[in-house]
């Protein structure tokens, strides 16, 4: 059972390019089963996400990192009655867009844009992703998925102003997003500020002391678990404390929104979507612990000196690699010199770069730049 703000399938504006229903699965349910079939979804898995494979190969990358917002995402949607398939085809694709090396490479990219007046921005690239890139199908470019998907796409973590993008216009850029996915960018934040405590712990780079200072949540919680077991070893006590940090999180983001959804009295998508503000998010409490929670990470562990050689790293390959191509674009794959006939020829090697995974640009970068 739905509740009436939810998204209900049957009710979807439905796909560019009209196809016969599926005999046993409905459109948001297709829509996720094509991202989990796509290349760019199963590059995720050699893409960083914060820590590269010199740490450790059991740290989360882009994919890992997808599946574990993918469950959340599912779970918080389930207990508010919004349409589980939507929210979990929405978590897949969140992150498709990303570039190699994490934030680091699409800094860089984005860099390197700028110098011929473009940009780069991941949620952009990852709606060109999935109508243009991915070929899988006879009668149509890209994968077709349905408009609540591809809305989710542009809409789940920022609002696009109609007058810098009327390419989106279609989006119905003054509204606001469905639920499923308003969800997601908070999903996201969930899943990366206690799995970025996890790896950073796990790395040796955060200690628990330092945890256990910085981040007040954390402090509480750890006090209750070393109460209840006060033998067990502190790998251990700190899994029990960071699992009742998520369980908060996602308990708080379900009861707040379910309260905020009450209170705004909305009764259907359309109410949600005109509704003059984001109705799913924390309370102002818990708001305030997990922007906690992530300037600790900030200051702690993504601006730490242990990785900065390997951002430095990053942001030079991808310059390198942008210029080499600039001026030798013969050295282009043979589809990307066609695409550059009919786009600018730097759009086209932020295109080629956005794609490629961590070992592949590596092996570019040795070739070209070596
Ligand atoms: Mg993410």
């Amino acid at each position: 059972m739905l509740a009436a703000y939810a998204v209900h399938v049957t009710q979807s504006r439905g796909r560019r390019f009209p196809e016969a229903r599926h005999p046993y699965r409905n459109d948001f349910q297709r829509d996720r089963d094509r991202v989990i079939h796509a290349r760019a979804f199963r590059r995720l898995e050699a893409k960083t996400q914060v820590f590269t494979r010199r740490y450790s190969d059991h740290f989360r990358n882009r994919l890992t990192h997808t599946l574990e917002v993918s469950q959340v995402s599912r779970t918080i949607a389930g207990a508010l009655d919004l349409n589980v398939d939507l929210a979990e085809a929405l978590a897949l694709v969140h992150d498709i867009g990303h570039p190699p090396f994490g934030h680091a490479g699409e800094k860089a990219l984005d860099a390197a844009m700028r110098e011929h007046g473009l940009f780069f921005d991941h949620n952009l690239h990852a709606l060109r992703i999935v109508e243009d890139f991915e070929q899988r199908y006879a009668a149509f470019r890209g994968l077709n998925l349905t408009f609540e998907v591809r809305e989710g796409i542009i809409k789940h973590s920022r609002d696009y102003d109609e007058k810098e993008h009327p390419e989106l216009a279609e989006y119905l850029l003054n509204q606001r997003p469905p639920l499923e996915a308003q969800l997601i960018d908070l999903t996201d934040e969930i899943a990366y500020n206690t799995a970025d405590l996890d790896d950073g712990y796990e790395a040796h780079l955060l200690s628990l002391e330092q945890i256990r200072e910085g981040v007040p949540l954390f402090e509480r919680f750890f006090g209750e678990v070393a109460q209840t077991y006060p033998d067990a070893p502190d790998k251990l006590k700190f899994n029990e404390t960071l699992k009742r940090v998520l369980n908060l999180f996602v308990d708080d983001l379900i009861r707040n929104t379910q309260r905020r959804v009450t209170g705004a009295r909305v009764q259907s998508v359309d109410e949600v979507r005109s509704h003059p503000e984001r109705l799913a998010g924390f309370s102002p409490e818990v708001e305030a612990e997990r922007r906690r929670n992530k300037e600790f990470l900030y200051e702690n562990l993504y601006f730490s000196p242990s990785l900065a050689d390997e951002k430095d790293d990053a942001e030079r390959i991808i310059r390198d690699l942008f210029t080499f191509w600039m001026t030798h674009p013969e050295s282009l794959p043979r589809s990307y010199r066609e695409k550059a006939e009919e786009e600018s020829l730097a759009r086209v090697i932020c295109d080629y770069i956005a794609g490629m995974t961590d070992p592949f640009i590596f092996e570019q970068h040795e070739k070209y730049c070596g």
